[in-house]
């Protein structure tokens, strides 16, 4: 790294994690450096992002948008240079005078970025855990060749990685199994028989987390725990029946490790994500983030409960596409944002997300090849997503 100074791209900016991110770093400017941002939809966003932070290049989606934001930077005498489409995003992940790549883009649209930080042995910070789950075996082996770190930030995965022994070699031997915690979401107590006339407002007022769209109403079904099954199959190396999940409504315990002795292992703090993400840009030291402090004396009691399999059929899919052909978390994944994307749009219900990922499971069979490369992948989840499209239409409101 540079003198000191960590040079920073932040694929997603404009999220959730994204301005999070920003956050702890606009406090400690004598360490970190912005040197790229990437927007979506929200580019008067970017822009302001860029008036703060004077990154290099800012990468958007297409033409129209990028016209806007250069008039828009040049109007405010910024020298900003704008980037345009997916190919942008993997240059700028991979580009030399970037240290750490921010990975905080939703869905599998953050995969090739991931792939191409992963090679140019960036310091990968991985909030994006659609990648992951598509990526799989791949991706970590971009990782390991491409000599990169990565650092989870997803706060269960990071809560694991803070109470694993530092020698990743001592891992498999010393634990016996991890516990990743689950709030639940808004609707842990609803009656399962009443879930189908939920709307996309109910579903996405998480209770504890304040997060995008997509995550959020994963976190309603239980779908973004399943998601995180299969990123901590990957990032740990653990056989899935090696990962349990409880629900834990307080979300105070991030995650747990419970060791071959029987000692358990936990990582608590007040639900913010700018304490992963703080976490991940200091490993191995520590900054401060930002976030409030657990105050003990407050804090009442917390509560653990099994997750039920009538509210969350999805959770279960986690193991059963992990026990898979390869390829078949790729092709949960893409059903499942095509579904959420669907009940987001009012197009299907909610309880509708649950049959479309099963029946998608059902239809697309991955022949990948042992040797499959991330085409195949990117192939493989277009195919899912064309097939779950056509199977929607029965579901359609
Ligand atoms: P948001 O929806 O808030 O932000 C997503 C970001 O990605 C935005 O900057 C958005 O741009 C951009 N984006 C969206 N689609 C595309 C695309 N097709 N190509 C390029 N960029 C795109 O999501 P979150 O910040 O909540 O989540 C980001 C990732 O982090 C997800 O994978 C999520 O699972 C994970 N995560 C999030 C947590 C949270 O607390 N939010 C916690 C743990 C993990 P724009 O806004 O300009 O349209
Ligand atoms: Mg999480």
């Amino acid at each position: 790294m540079n003198a000191g100074v960590q040079r920073l791209a932040i694929l997603g900016s404009t999220g959730s994690v994204g301005t999070s991110t920003l956050d702890v770093v606009a406090r400690h400017p004598e360490r970190f450096q912005v040197v790229g941002l990437s927007a979506f939809q929200r580019t008067d966003e970017l822009v302001a992002q860029c008036e703060r932070f004077r990154p290099r290049v800012a990468v958007v989606p297409d033409e129209p948008r990028a016209a806007a934001v250069r008039a828009a930077l040049a109007a405010r005498g910024l020298a900003t240079e704008v980037a345009v489409g997916a190919q942008a995003l993997s240059e700028l992940a991979s580009a030399a005078d970037v240290d750490s790549v921010m990975a905080a883009i939703v869905g599998a649209a953050g995969l090739s970025p991931c792939m191409a930080a992963a090679r140019a042995g960036k310091r990968l910070l991985l909030a994006n855990k659609e990648a992951l789950v598509v990526g799989g075996g791949l991706f970590m082996r971009a990782v390991q060749e491409g000599g990169a770190t990565l650092l989870p930030i997803d706060s269960e995965h990071s809560a694991i990685f803070q109470c694993l022994p530092e020698d990743r070699g001592a891992w498999a031997s010393r634990i016996d199994h991890i516990v990743l915690t689950a709030s639940g979401g808004p609707f842990r107590q609803r009656d399962p028989d009443t879930l189908h006339g939920i709307t996309p407002e109910q579903a996405v007022a998480h209770p504890n987390w304040v997060m995008g769209r997509k995550i959020s109403v994963d976190s309603a079904t239980m779908m973004n725990k399943a998601l995180e099954v299969i990123e901590a199959r990957w990032l740990f190396d653990l056989p899935p029946d090696r990962i349990r999940v409880v629900i834990h409504p307080q979300s105070i315990i991030h995650s747990m490790v419970v060791c071959r002795d029987g000692s358990v292992l936990a990582q608590l703090g007040t639900p913010d994500m700018k304490v992963p993400i703080a976490f991940g840009l200091s490993f191995p030291e520590r900054i401060e983030s930002g976030a409030p402090r657990l105050d003990f004396t407050q804090l009442g009691a917390l509560s653990f409960e099994p997750p039920d399999s009538r509210r969350f059929p999805g959770l279960q899919l986690a193991w059963d596409t992990l026990a898979g052909p390869a390829g078949s978390t790729a092709v949960l994944n893409a059903a499942n944002e095509v579904a959420v994307a669907a009940f987001l749009a009012g197009t299907i219900g909610f309880t509708a997300i649950h049959t479309l990922n099963a029946r998608t499971l059902d239809r697309v069979t991955p022949a990948l090849a042992e040797d499959h490369g991330l085409d195949d992948l990117i192939a493989l989840d277009t195919r899912a997503r064309a097939v779950a499209t056509e199977l929607m239409k029965d579901l359609a409101r």
